[in-house]
């Protein structure tokens, strides 16, 4: 197959700029499928609704003014015309537009539209007309340089080429479900000829991603019962390890205890580790994690400690050196803010074996990174140790034992299908004396109750979190929200305290800043969207109001609760929505994350924007681990049959060589 630089008018800066989305080959570039579809037609702007979506052209007849709305977010306003009525348009951010755009010339506005104000909050406007007949435009996600048109253009191109694309789908399977033609199916997911054709193609395409990705889980479980893959064997003195587990200020569960155990056995066979611990946030996993590293390190090896924020490093680091004060384990931690001096200063040590335990982002096993014996990895808020992280670690000629952690608790079965060539810990037990936290589900009329509450906490000098939903694919949407619900709480709150506010928007020396502020107290309100704060530990805040509740899933939500009762005060957290939503009862019932998932699972539905789903956003697609779950269940019964009756010695070692080749080799 050809080359991405062989394609027309792809050159070697845009292939840098594919590369940062993702795309390395013909095969990425082709799965690089929209985010949405945009129906270019004209809206009956008579008959169109509140707050619903618009597409519409018309000639500008009032000139764009900008309103500044803070340091980084520019509102830019103007008024077109479309012959029947006088429509105002506000977008955010694209300033351009102020020159761009002329007294008379035509434009298309694609946006929500807000009746009442008779506005259209855009989130595209381009200059031209719309066309006579309907036409179906994929959108792409983008990046700056490379805007989604251009992606969409390359993509054509090389949707014109001669591809051989591997099929992944054995064909006595095809056959038994009548599944399209694979690259028929990918040009479907671009350009649609229909919704019928659309959906044979993306179920067929769906299937694959799940059957390709469930034939390498069968196949490393039997490839890894079949080969030993040695790591150390780890030999340290128990008692050391009982001691420090006595002085500890509070008693280990039973669940902590037994997933204790399974670690030291792991740790003391040759066999490589390839643990997954799941808990509910607050259940103890990080004294686990933390008692592992010390049998670690008591047995003479290093321990590195990968989490996803910086923020979260810092927090764990503190919390290791407290714990460990009275033993002579060494931590250190590594992040990208250190400056050069230190961060050459602490690679020495690491490499020295002057340091043991060694906390820090995804850059810690990076190349420059040279450990001097190092036994164990254990990665935080992770599911799945992936591919490439393991890849460098080979290339270094390490195989530690590895421990994942990861706070949202999935169902057994589920994990034993997904994950099933791992080996699972459940800690399901809650620590003594631990206070729930309340759970109160209303209706967003019921705000003035509501600031009430956050006035109570406030006034006794605690913190609350306010969140509002982060909307994929829609950064308008998503920015309007945290804007709206900010000047909300500057009416409410603004003259007795601090409100902060964090968004996709923001960079991340912002976002690190404004956290920072709300760790240290300075700052009482702090609202934001979900993406970030995973893991965030504040134990002063005690209340956590979510909007627009609805939109969440029920294992996110639980995840956003657990940011509240860390502490000993009484916390509370507050779910509103719009609309009744029947889902949300059971959060005021439970606190316990595995009946939550269990629950949800059962009662998949709409709405569920994160959750479980960021564990597979990597592997998949378009499949959507849990939506799709009826479906995952299905393939794993396919591969298992093929899996069975198919391979043969001789296909183990072909597909082993395959997989080895294309860096498939998990
Ligand atoms: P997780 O990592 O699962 O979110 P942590 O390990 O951070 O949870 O534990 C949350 C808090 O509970 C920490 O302050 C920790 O010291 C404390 N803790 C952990 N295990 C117990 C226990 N068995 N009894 C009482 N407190 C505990
Ligand atoms: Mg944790």
């Amino acid at each position: 197959m050809k080359q991405l630089i062989e394609l027309d008018g792809v050159g070697q800066k845009t292939i840098l700029l594919l590369n940062k989305l993702g795309i390395y080959n013909i095969d990425d570039l082709i799965s690089f499928y929209p985010r949405r579809y945009d129906v270019l037609k004209k809206t009956d702007m008579n008959k169109v609704l509140n707050k619903e979506k618009v597409v519409l052209d018309g000639i500008v007849e009032g000139l764009p003014t900008v309103v500044q709305l803070s340091a980084k977010l520019k509102k830019v306003i103007f008024r077109i015309s479309d012959g029947r009525g006088i429509y105002n348009i506000a977008v955010y951010n694209q300033v351009y537009l102020l020159k761009e755009l002329k007294y008379g010339m035509s434009v298309i506005v694609i946006g929500k539209y807000d009746k009442i104000r008779n506005t259209v909050m855009a989130s595209e406007v381009r200059v031209g007309q719309l066309p006579k007949v309907a036409k179906i435009e994929p959108i792409y996600g983008a990046t700056d340089g490379l805007n989604r048109k251009m992606i969409g253009k390359i993509i054509d191109i090389a949707l014109k080429e001669e591809i051989e694309l591997v099929d992944y789908i054995p064909d006595y399977v095809s056959s038994k479900y009548h599944f399209p033609d694979k690259l028929w199916s990918i040009r479907q997911m671009h350009h649609p000829f229909n919704g019928i054709y659309y959906k044979k193609a993306k179920q067929r395409l769906k299937y694959e991603e799940f059957f390709w990705y469930l034939l390498r889980v069968r196949y490393l479980k039997y490839w890894v019962s079949n080969n030993n893959i040695e790591s150390a064997k780890k030999e340290f003195d128990n008692n050391m390890v009982n001691q420090f587990i006595d002085n500890l200020d509070f008693e280990l569960t039973a669940d902590q205890i037994k997933t204790i155990e399974d670690i030291k056995k792991d740790l003391s066979s040759t066999k490589q580790m390839n643990r997954l611990v799941q808990g509910d946030v607050g259940s103890g996993k990080t004294i686990v994690a933390f008692i592992a590293s010390y049998m670690n390190f008591l047995a003479g090896y290093q321990t590195a400690l990968m989490v996803p924020t910086e923020i979260l490093a810092i927090q764990h680091y503190q919390n290791a050196i407290d714990l460990f004060k009275n033993t002579d384990m060494k931590i250190i931690l590594l992040t990208s803010s250190l400056t050069k001096k230190k961060r050459t200063e602490v690679l020495r040590q690491i490499a020295l074996g002057e340091v043991n335990f060694i906390i820090g982002t995804q850059s810690l096993i990076q190349k420059e990174v040279i450990y001097k014996n190092l036994g164990l990895i254990i990665a935080d808020e992770q599911h799945r140790f992936g591919v490439n992280q393991r890849k460098l670690l080979k290339e270094k000629g390490v195989v530690p034992d590895v421990l994942a952690m990861s706070a949202t608790p999935i169902p057994r079965t589920y994990a034993l299908t997904i994950y099933g060539d791992m080996d699972v810990s459940s800690i399901k037990t809650k620590p003594k004396g631990r206070k729930e936290v309340s759970t109160f589900y209303k209706n967003e009329k019921e705000i003035f109750d509501i600031l009430k509450m956050m006035k109570t906490e406030i006034d006794k000098g605690h913190q609350i979190y306010v969140i509002a939903p982060s909307i994929e694919n829609d950064k308008v949407d998503e920015l309007d929200n945290v804007i709206k619900l900010k000047e909300k709480m500057e009416l409410a709150f603004g003259k007795i305290c601090e409100i902060g506010c964090v968004h996709g928007n923001l960079d991340n020396d912002e976002k690190t800043r404004i956290m920072r502020k709300f760790e240290q107290g300075d700052i009482k309100i702090l609202i934001s969207t979900t993406v970030i704060e995973v893991g965030v530990n504040v134990p002063n805040a005690s209340m956590i109001v979510i909007f627009q509740a609805n939109l969440f899933g029920l294992s996110t939500l639980h995840q956003l609760r657990g940011r509240v009762g860390r502490g000993d005060i009484q916390s509370y957290c507050i779910l509103l929505s719009k609309e009744p939503c029947d889902r949300l009862k059971i959060m005021e019932t439970t606190n316990d994350g595995f009946e939550i998932s269990e629950y949800d699972f059962k009662n998949r539905g709409e709405g569920d924007l994160f959750g479980v789903r960021q564990s597979g956003q990597a592997e998949f697609k378009l499949a959507d681990l849990k939506n799709d779950f009826e479906l995952l269940v299905r393939v794993k019964n396919d591969v298992d049959q093929f899996f069975d009756i198919y391979f043969s010695k001789e296909n183990y070692r072909k597909f082993h060589e395959y997989l080895e080749n294309n860096n498939n080799l998990d």
